[in-house]
């Protein structure tokens, strides 16, 4: 599929724009670094189609990277001092095109990590974004290793419990949840161990099941135990 803006005539990267995206992929290992920005703030063709490769799915499908999402995640690293964005998904195929559930399936979102920022933090810069006036989905996996970005065409928010690749466990009311659980605490769930907003730590499977949250999750300082 050719993007309709490349028929009237693609940006291209005069060097004005200097916003740098720099990724590192988990499960590949490779890297690109590039400034993908033309005029307007619409991603160069040659880039594009960089930033789109490297997006790829792990079977190699591919599909046009959103520019609004990739123009969301140089912002993202500019705030955080330009560190490299480790992707661990970017594209991902649907089985049935038919029955599209993720914004993965049409090249809107990311699950990325810093290196040297808690994944609260860059959670927690989503939602600024998205108080900013952005339309993004900001999703945070306190048991997983990642914060999932996406674009959409309304701000939504929210915490799944369940470690990566595993079945969601959303929290009912991640507002309330996220203002009981700060950043830096650690949570005994059942014999599950989460450390919030940590990256190593995964749930043992404990926690599936109803109501992960409340009387289940009892929250213990860093040091505790
Ligand atoms: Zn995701």
């Amino acid at each position: 599929m050719v993007p309709r803006s490349w028929q009237k005539g693609a940006p291209t990267c005069d060097g004005h724009d200097h916003r740098i995206l720099w990724l590192k992929d988990l499960y590949r290992g490779d890297e690109i670094r590039v400034a993908p920005f033309g005029g307007h703030g619409l991603p160069c063709r040659r880039e594009w189609l960089e930033l789109t490769g490297f997006f790829r799915d792990r079977h190699g499908h591919r599909r046009m990277v959103a520019p609004a999402l990739l123009r969301v995640l140089a912002q993202v690293q500019r705030h955080f001092g330009g560190r490299q964005l480790h992707l661990m998904s970017g594209y991902r195929a649907a089985d049935d095109p038919q029955a599209l559930n993720s914004y993965h399936q049409v090249a809107r979102a990311a699950d990325v990590w810093l290196d040297g920022i808690e994944n609260r933090d860059l959670f927690e810069y989503c939602r600024t974004l998205q108080r900013a006036g952005e339309n993004l989905g900001c999703g945070l996996y306190p048991a997983g290793t990642h914060v999932h970005v996406d674009v959409r065409s309304r701000a939504t928010i929210w915490v799944d419990l369940s470690g990566y690749g595993d079945g969601a466990i959303y929290i009912p009311n991640p507002e309330a949840w996220l203002e009981a659980h700060l950043i830096g605490d650690n949570y005994i769930c059942r014999s599950a161990t989460i450390t919030f907003a940590g990256r190593a730590a995964r749930p043992d499977g404990a926690v599936r099941g109803s109501d992960p949250n409340g009387s289940r999750c009892l929250p213990t300082r860093r040091s505790g135990c």
